[in-house]
């Protein structure tokens, strides 16, 4: 969730120590949160990549240059969104087009006029929290704050092939809550949506930082587990089921229980991934509710 209020971060990536640190002082300063890396291959390993709201990087490097570090952040969905203005001593035009061309949002020469560096990197930090609101807006769904269905779609799609291109493990928990149309007949809609509600924050809380959790339908839930087996991502499941069904309401009879499928990707495109999901889904509701199926139980 975007917090307004937040302090900008900024990652400063230069070999140069000084150029490093007399950009830290410019950019403290004003006030921003700053991070300095002194090689790609530092930014690459990076575990905070999601937090940085602008990236400063130079392009001679030693090890993996800026133009190369510029394309793999693009190629990824963690950071492809991240605005990246080059900072470099190659003043050439046709360094600074193949710097555009790497996905760069603005190119500034060494030496360089500190006021000036810091209008660009003002406008180019509203642009992204401007972009960023729309997008989320557009990404979520209204009721639960989870993503929708065309948002767990596409990332489905772009984590299948980071799985592949990667050869990490993906698996794809398919969730549906048992018995919902009873719920909302017998204690209204309202009631309905907070049942929606509450479920939704458990997902949220149960599951890791780079899980990805969405409403795909009406009562229907979709998690998407990259770098994950399907041994643990059941175990991810059950603990979702467990809990959501120890959920206490005021109407003390209720008691919520959902039914899930887990699968791990093999070889499948997306379609065939989410339908074998959702067939182990089916299976769990077909064989009584209240339970989970994993993609081994059936023999897939
Ligand atoms: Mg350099």
């Amino acid at each position: 969730m975007i917090d307004k209020n937040a302090r900008s971060s900024i990652l400063v990536v230069d070999d140069d120590y000084e150029i490093s640190q007399l950009m830290y002082c410019i950019l403290s300063e004003e006030n921003y949160h700053v991070e300095i890396a002194s090689s790609g291959k530092q930014v690459l390993n990076y575990k905070n990549l999601k937090s940085i709201d602008l990236i400063l990087l130079d392009i001679n490097m030693p090890g993996i240059n800026g133009y190369e570090l510029c394309n793999k952040l693009k190629e990824s969905y963690e950071t492809k969104e991240i605005p990246i203005i080059f900072l470099t001593g190659n003043s050439l035009p046709e360094e600074k087009i193949k710097g555009f061309n790497c996905g760069a949002i603005d190119y500034v020469t060494k030496p360089f006029n500190g006021s000036e560096l810091l209008a660009r990197i003002r406008n180019h930090l509203e642009l992204k929290h401007n972009k960023d609101r729309l997008k989320e807006m557009a990404l979520m769904d209204g009721l639960t704050r989870l993503y929708n269905h065309s948002y767990m779609h596409e990332r489905l799609s772009e984590e299948i092939s980071n799985s592949k291109r990667h050869k990490h493990k993906l698996s794809l928990i398919m969730i549906d809550l048992d018995n919902f149309k009873e719920i909302n007949d017998t204690y209204g809609h309202k009631f309905g949506d907070l049942v929606l509600q509450k479920i939704s924050a458990s997902i949220k809380e149960l599951i890791r930082e780079e899980d990805v959790a969405g409403r795909y339908g009406g009562e229907e839930f979709i998690i998407i587990l990259p770098n994950t087996d399907l041994s643990s991502a059941l175990k991810v499941a059950e603990k979702i089921r467990s809990t959501v069904k120890k959920l206490v309401w005021n109407n003390e009879n209720l008691k919520t229980t959902l039914s899930g499928g887990v699968y791990s990707l093999e070889d499948e495109s997306i379609n065939e991934f989410i339908e074998k999901t959702d067939t182990l889904l089916y299976k769990a509701k077909n064989t009584g509710k209240d339970r989970i199926v994993s993609g081994l139980s059936v023999g897939f």
